[in-house]
């Protein structure tokens, strides 16, 4: 297996060191290539504790950041999971590892085209792929699914889109960074019978959501 000490070393000192603890996302870390999902230039830096250019102007986020997310969410096996921002493909194929049924959107063409190429051909048969704005959500994706237990947004939002608030399902969890174009807070809103209950899981910075309920351009 091509760069596992790699892995191993990623998962020890970076997810584990810092609390990483629950099994699932661990065990997807050292399943899922990272080195795959990288431009060919970058590859000998994959497994390294930053994000890195996958072209565009856009990254694949630093490993910790993601499986902190993943770990919030306490994804379940039979989950249904809205992923906004499919970028390299990298945390959809995490995702994948864990749940049922990944819904993924990207609003770069190349790179949702790249993505999903990549993925089918290391064998993911339980992930959707939708090209738009996903700040709007899954509206008008195939096949046709409005409700999901969690939404992952991996790109910078000014606000809460309401359009995903609306497609949580009762008990649902949407993670998503919040703030300004340079540095958000990672906030989880969990809807309840009660209301959407916000918290909030510290500071982080991602590249912007661009869309109709994110940042025009
Ligand atoms: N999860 C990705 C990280 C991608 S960076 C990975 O593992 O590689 C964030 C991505 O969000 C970028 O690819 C960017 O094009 C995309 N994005 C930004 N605004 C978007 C929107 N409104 N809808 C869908 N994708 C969006």
């Amino acid at each position: 297996m091509k760069y596992r000490t790699s892995r191993e070393n990623m998962i020890k000192y970076q997810l584990l060191a810092r609390g990483i603890t629950d099994e699932n996302v661990l065990k997807a870390f050292f399943t899922v290539p990272r080195h795959r999902f990288v431009p060919t230039e970058l590859e000998h830096l994959s497994y390294n504790d930053s994000p890195l250019s996958i072209g565009e102007s856009q990254t694949i986020s630093q490993p910790y950041i993601v499986a902190l997310m993943m770990q919030t969410l306490e994804l379940k096996k039979s989950d249904k999971v809205l992923e906004i921002g499919t970028g390299s493909g990298y945390q959809t194929a995490l995702l994948a590892e864990i749940v049922e049924k990944v819904y993924t959107v990207e609003r770069i063409k190349s790179l949702i085209t790249g993505a999903e190429n990549l993925l089918n051909d290391l064998g993911y048969k339980n992930i959707y792929y939708k090209f738009g704005d996903g700040t709007l959500g899954w509206a008008d994706g195939y096949p046709k699914q409005e409700e999901f237990d969690k939404i992952i947004v991996a790109a910078a939002a000014p606000d809460i889109p309401e359009s995903l608030t609306k497609q949580l399902a009762m008990n649902g969890k949407l993670i998503i960074p919040t703030g300004n174009r340079t540095l958000q807070q990672l906030v989880v809103i969990t809807k309840t019978e009660d209301g959407y209950v916000h918290t909030n899981e510290g500071g982080c910075t991602f590249v912007p959501l661009i869309g109709d309920e994110g940042w025009q351009e």
